[in-house]
């Protein structure tokens, strides 16, 4: 089990969420939220708040700020707890299962729905669990919105923008079945099958090939680019493909789009070469990764969501997008992160649960 135990929420009291949701509300302009502040916002008698709050810090909820006043933060479990208790009461998920997925600014788990026996798939977004650096750097649809540190919105954001694309996708590609999403947190349908990266051997390369390709094909002719359409973001079920991890995409309009789409294909080609020793392509690779050779004949999607470089502003701070995959570690990435819960020192399980401290 991961660091996100939902036995937790069994034990929590309705006061206890009045509480959280409290110190979630004054994090919108408080670094660390105040005791007498959380009391005003929770609206309780004076005398209880200590005791509740004590009840979050054990379960590791909340934690205690005192580096620049004293005051209690949400901590990503905290802020977990907060979408699945909405997710739980909309019926859109009953139970969380086991961790399915772990990229760099995510965790993803199985969800249990019991009205009808469903597994879901719960994605939460953790922008921040790398740097803040390159959380900029990658991500210009926060351009302008970022308030130093604020992971808890920019999650939202990356949250929201994922369920965008997947609602504008979905009907016209293989994708997980977008069901809801509240906060940092996606649901959506658990797609068949594995990770491409985990497949040895396919029984017939060539319509996989073609059908991976073809997606990023007719992304392009509705005007996207995927910009992370590797072996991590492809689930495979021999034949069928199904796409994942959208909120990195961008618009055809981009300047760097012919850049992304090239390194998506050229990707592609080399991981059906080196890993399923499959060369027997049609054409030369240069044949395939040419963004300016596809027609833009379909509805326009890039448009309807307003992909990052749709209206071809320019959007100077991804450059390091060209530098590697998604799935890759990016050099120098861990530099600007600070150690923030120093009694707590195994590093992996810090990540889990403690929210970044780039705001001090
Ligand atoms: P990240 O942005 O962190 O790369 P992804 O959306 O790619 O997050 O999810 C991480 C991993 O979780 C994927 O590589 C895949 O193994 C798994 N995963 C994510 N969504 C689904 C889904 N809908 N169905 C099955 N597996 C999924
Ligand atoms: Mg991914």
């Amino acid at each position: 089990m991961g660091k996100l135990d939902a036995q937790i929420m069994r034990h929590m009291s309705r006061e206890d969420f009045r509480v959280l949701t409290a110190v979630e509300l004054g994090m919108r302009n408080h670094h660390a939220v105040p005791v007498p502040l959380v009391v005003s916002i929770a609206g309780l008698r004076h005398g209880g708040a200590h005791k509740l709050l004590n009840t979050l810090l054990r379960f590791k909820l909340v934690y205690h700020d005192r580096t620049k006043y004293d005051g209690y933060r949400l901590t990503w479990t905290g802020y977990d707890v907060l979408a699945l208790h909405a997710l739980c009461r909309r019926g859109t998920v009953d139970r969380l299962g086991a961790k399915i997925g772990e990229g760099k600014e995510s965790d993803v788990y199985e969800g249990y729905r019991d009205s009808d026996g469903a597994t879901v798939v719960i994605k939460f977004h953790r922008l921040g669990k790398t740097s803040f650096k390159a959380v900029k750097a990658k991500r210009d649809y926060l351009d302008g919105r970022v308030s130093a540190g604020n992971w808890l919105n920019m999650s939202r954001l990356a949250a929201n923008r994922e369920w965008a694309f997947l609602e504008a996708l979905s009907p016209h590609f293989q994708t997980p079945a977008p069901l809801d999403h509240n906060r940092h947190a996606v649901v959506m349908s658990l797609a068949p099958g594995h990770p491409m990266y985990q497949i040895n051997h396919l029984e017939d390369p060539r319509r996989v090939f073609e059908t991976c390709l073809g997606m990023a094909r007719d992304l392009a002719r509705r005007g996207l680019v995927h910009c992370d359409l590797n072996e991590f973001n492809l689930i495979v079920d021999d034949p069928r493909v199904t796409l994942i991890d959208f909120p990195q995409m961008v618009s055809t309009n981009h300047p760097n789009a012919a850049e992304y789409f090239r390194r998506d294909v050229r990707g592609l080609l080399k991981f059906f070469e080196s890993k399923l020793k499959f060369d027997d392509f049609d054409h030369e690779p240069d044949a395939y990764d040419d963004l300016a050779s596809i027609p833009q004949d379909l509805p326009r999607i890039d448009l309807e969501v307003k992909a990052s470089g749709y209206d071809n502003a320019s959007s100077s701070c991804d450059k390091r997008l060209l530098g590697g995959g998604g799935d890759d570690k990016e050099e120098g990435e861990e530099e600007e992160e600070e150690e923030e819960d120093s009694d707590d020192d195994d590093d992996d399980d810090d990540d889990d649960n403690t929210l970044p401290a780039a705001a001090r």
